[in-house]
């Protein structure tokens, strides 16, 4: 009998293997009391299994090919300096000494330690680096116990074509486990914002985290789908629900192809209304990914990224780099450098000190953050104008609420552009700035702000998680956070308005403009220029060149007028449907 699992998918692909289960119990730590004249060898000992760990994670990362992006290579460095961390070199060895403990134990109980402070913390973004920990003291201590390190050891006959369900899997084996080609992967822990999930997406391997029990239902050979779009893993699936999920996988593989067609072809409707689809970039990698798929300019650049894994931000100069790059790489076409936008659950590691608030929402992010930091401000507003002299650079605000911060903002920058003239550097003196309309205050004062800046986008995560008082990131209420919510849609249409009214450009750099659900709608609602990531840039353009515009207004005055959620997508996928 074929049983259903629920996870969460972290890619967009299906996968059809048979089970390999990795039974692996935690490492059993040994303890005992070593005499005070073994002190010197046992510390030794511990420094030669540091030593092996920080060789084994060299030889990794040499294997690592050039092609992958520096977001994957990263956790690996991460986890070197660990390695190199006080707290977990000096702490062990504090404990050898004092209470003459083994080196085992004396590291597992500075885990132990490591993991309650995480643990207290609560924040997802520190979550993952409790992960790190874990995955690099389980390394020392094989290193220690003279264990093979990880799944590493499996010979790749038993992994080509299998499903791997693990109760979790570190990046490195991902990585390991995608050279021999599974066809999958399914875990019991982990989340969304893991390395390993976003490892798993960029590599499209398709996989499904957070399945609890799946262990315990999952014998090895079993015939298994992963459904990750719809985060459903088939256990013991019959002969045609196989032919359904290799024909659904054939489709999107052809789908894909068919898509591929569209890179160069414009992003016009069907009755040759003009949009601009601009992309999202996280990471310098992504401007590569941005350019090959056609996009016409950068509609958010999160600089944010910049910043984390690192324990230092980079300097002006580095900055600036990272910033011309993509300047230079769009020549004509606007790029949009959002300035810095930590807190919340985006808080870098180190490199920034954000605090600890009791609502990192609602606390010290975004252009608060950057205005209680003006050294690190100024810095980065004087690497994006810098980089304003190779093209057409935008300067963009996260979290803007009111007409003050904005006056604020705009004193910095006037006081960077007269440092820079003073000192003769080049940059753009015309240097359009723009915010990122997410906040209901600033949604309900927009016509206020569309008259003092350049541009605007709507950041409808925000926008949507601070309308409806919702956390986007806590999944207890993620069936609340709906973007067709009466609410939303008044507030979005009335930043449109406003950008029409005041004659400046109106983008979405939010997800829901990357959601092919919404391209109807929100051209529908005025929308004309689209900021999504590299990923669904093909999918959106297709739908933007099926739509009639002019066919919509019926059903866009109708969701206007829909007093629930329900009416409002049952309008919606009416109008999704024709054309
Ligand atoms: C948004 O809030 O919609 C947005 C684009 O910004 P971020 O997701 O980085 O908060
Ligand atoms: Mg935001």
């Amino acid at each position: 009998m074929t049983i259903s699992l629920s996870g969460l998918g972290v890619t967009r692909g299906y996968a059809v293997g048979t089970a390999r289960v990795f039974r692996r119990d935690n490492i059993e730590v040994p303890r005992y009391e070593i005499r005070a004249e073994e002190v010197h060898t046992e510390i030794a000992r511990f420094h030669d299994a540091l030593m092996e760990a920080k060789v084994e994670l060299h030889s990794v990362r040499a294997q690592f090919p050039e092609n992958v992006p520096r977001e994957i290579a990263s956790f690996l460095d991460t986890h070197m300096l660990m390695l190199e961390d006080s707290l977990l070199r000096d702490g062990p060895v504090k404990l050898i000494k004092s209470h003459l403990h083994n080196a085992e134990w004396a590291l597992k109980l500075q885990r132990d330690f490591l993991v309650a402070s995480f643990d207290e913390i609560g924040d997802s973004y520190l979550r993952t680096r409790k992960d790190d920990v874990e995955h690099v003291v389980n390394r020392v201590l094989r290193a220690l116990l003279k264990q093979p390190p990880e799944s590493t050891s499996i010979s790749p006959d038993h992994l080509r074509g299998r499903i791997i369900v693990a109760d979790d899997i570190s990046p490195t084996e991902a990585l390991y486990l995608h050279q021999h080609h599974v066809a999958g992967f399914v875990t019991e822990h982990g989340g969304p914002t893991s390395h390993t999930a976003i490892l798993a997406r960029n590599l499209g391997i398709p996989a499904l985290v957070g399945v609890s029990m799946a262990r315990q239902i999952v014998l090895d050979d079993d015939s298994l789908i992963i459904d990750a779009p719809s985060g459903v893993l088939l256990v013991d699936a019959d002969d045609l629900m196989i032919v359904h999920f290799h024909g659904r996988s054939r489709a999107l593989a052809s789908d894909r192809a068919a898509l591929a067609k569209l890179r160069g072809a414009t992003a016009t409707t069907a009755d040759k209304l003009r949009v601009r689809l601009q992309a999202n970039v996280e990471f310098p990698e992504d401007i590569a990914a941005a350019k090959k798929i056609g996009a016409s300019g950068v509609g958010l650049y999160r600089t944010e990224f910049l910043f984390m894994e690192r324990s230092d931000p980079p300097d002006e100069d580095e900055q600036y780099e990272a910033y011309a790059r993509a300047v230079r790489a769009f020549k004509n076409a606007p790029v949009i450098i959002r300035t810095i936008d930590v807190g919340a659950d985006k808080d870098p590691y180190n490199s920034v000190q954000t605090t600890r608030a009791n609502n990192p929402a609602l606390g010290l992010r975004g252009i608060r953050y950057s205005l209680r930091e003006p050294a690190l401000f100024k810095t980065q507003l004087r690497a994006i104008l810098r980089a304003s002299a190779h093209g057409p650079a935008r300067i963009m605000f996260p979290m803007l609420s009111s007409l003050q911060e904005l006056a604020q903002v705009t004193r910095f920058v006037e006081e960077v552009k007269a440092e820079l003239s003073a000192r003769r550097v080049k940059f753009n003196a015309n240097t359009p700035l723009g915010c990122v309309i997410e906040t209901p205050a600033a949604a309900l004062v927009v016509e206020r702000l569309a008259r003092c800046v350049g541009f605007l986008s709507i950041g409808t995560n925000d926008l949507i998680q601070y309308t409806l008082a919702v956390d986007r990131t806590d999944n207890h209420v993620s069936h609340l956070y709906d973007p067709t919510h009466p609410a939303v849609l008044a507030l979005i249409r009335s930043i449109i308005r406003a950008g029409a009214w005041a004659n400046i450009p109106v983008a979405m750099c939010g997800e829901m403009a990357g959601d092919i659900r919404y391209t109807r709608l929100l051209l529908g609602l005025g929308l004309r220029e689209f900021s999504v990531h590299p990923n669904v840039m093909l999918e959106v353009k297709r739908m933007i060149k099926s739509t009639n515009v002019k066919k919509l207004r019926g059903d866009i005055r109708r969701i206007l007028a829909c007093h629930t959620m329900q009416d409002a997508n049952d309008v919606l996928e009416t109008m999704n449907n024709g054309h």
